[in-house]
């Protein structure tokens, strides 16, 4: 057994107890005895794999988890999650990234905690696809990428000298550290106007430096930032800099319009400008944008058969719980029928 835990504020917020029942030494056995090879390999443990397994699992085919970390993927490092239907109150990330794992262990899901290496498309495109971890080699008939995404660095003087040390992805992790501080929250999407709102309960004041004059957030979630009374939104700016000595103590500003360039006092950086997907692993260039992101059909398949991409990592709109699982639900229609056809 192997345990997954997050903590916040001192305190366990989840646990996953992880059956990790393929490990080396079974990975092993199961290729002498020609075992390891299964229906539907997911790589990926978010809500648009675990959603995935839940199908696959439901539909009898026999089913492997890849996960290299905590399962729930960004989901899980999400205080509230409230729009995700059916709960009124909202739910916390974790909580419901509990309830998937605990739904797709009770359809027989099986999981390996690995790293997935170089995939090559050479390794995918026969019939038996065959997946390379740092624990050993899995044989699937089809696989779902389901790797989503990560947090974007924003590239400015400071960002890595002071990441870790004030410079921070994850409010729900790092929030805590703030208390009664003053912080500054980059970005003017969904995520930074939520994660500010959270920081809002935490930190004594909240700046938001946005680029442009209106946010891209959701207009419920921007008027809220907008009415609380500790939040501060800079319009039309940029970072130009985070400074200071061993810790954090300003950040210079430059407002785009205006051109003037102000120092603003802070003693944290929470960056969120946008994602971008854990794809590198997949060598086939012709399956991605220039983004980085996965380019799928209608049946959310790459131009390899048998192989389909799902969630955050793959092209698409909107990114949200609600859409991965839709996905996660929507591959298995043509996972069945190719299954079906071999
Ligand atoms: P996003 O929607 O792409 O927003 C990124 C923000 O960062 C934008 O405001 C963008 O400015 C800004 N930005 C990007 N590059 C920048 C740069 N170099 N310098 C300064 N600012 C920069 O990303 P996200 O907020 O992480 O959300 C990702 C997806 O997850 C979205 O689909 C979102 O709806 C979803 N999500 C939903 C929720 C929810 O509660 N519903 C919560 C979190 C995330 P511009 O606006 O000028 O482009």
């Amino acid at each position: 057994m192997e345990k997954t835990q997050l903590e916040y504020r001192g305190e366990i917020l989840y646990s996953f107890q992880i059956d990790n029942n393929i490990n080396k030494y079974k990975l092993y056995i199961e290729r002498v005895k020609g075992l390891a090879l299964y229906d539907v390999i997911i790589i990926g443990g978010g809500p648009a794999g675990l959603t995935a397994a839940i199908y696959a699992c439901r539909a009898g085919w026999k089913t492997l988890l890849i996960e290299r970390g905590a399962f729930g993927g960004q989901a899980a490092s999400t205080d509230l999650i409230e729009n995700y239907p059916g709960f009124p109150e909202g739910i916390s990330g974790p909580e419901l990234m509990l309830n998937f794992y605990n739904q797709a262990v009770h359809f027989g899901c099986n999981f390996l905690t690995a790293e997935v290496n170089v995939l090559q498309s050479t390794n995918l495109t026969g019939k038996i696809k065959n997946v390379e971890t740092n624990v050993g080699t899995v044989q699937g008939k089809t696989i779902i990428l389901a790797t989503g995404a990560q947090p974007r660095e924003l590239g400015v003087k400071g960002e890595k000298e002071f990441r870790g040390r004030g410079v921070s992805y994850c409010a729900t992790c790092d929030g805590f550290f703030f208390r009664n501080k003053k912080v500054a929250v980059i970005g003017g999407g969904d995520a930074a106007v939520k994660e500010a709102l959270f920081l809002a309960n935490i930190a004594r004041e909240v700046v938001i430096i946005h680029r442009r004059d209106t946010f891209r957030a959701d207009k419920v979630l921007g008027n809220k930032a907008l009415a609380a009374p500790n939040i501060k939104v800079y319009w039309d700016t940029v970072v130009k800099e985070i400074a200071g000595e061993r810790k954090i103590s300003s950040l210079i500003l430059h407002n785009v319009k205006t051109l003037a360039t102000i120092s603003e006092e802070v003693e944290g950086v929470f960056m969120y400008v946008g994602t971008q997907p854990n794809t590198a692993f997949l060598a086939d260039h012709n399956s991605k944008n220039e983004q980085g992101y996965l380019l799928t059909d209608e049946n959310l398949q790459l131009s390899i058969t048998g192989v389909f991409a799902i969630g955050d990592c793959r092209r698409k709109k909107t990114r949200q719980v609600a859409t991965a699982v839709g996905d996660g639900a929507s591959v298995l229609a043509a996972v069945d029928e190719y299954l079906h056809s071999l």
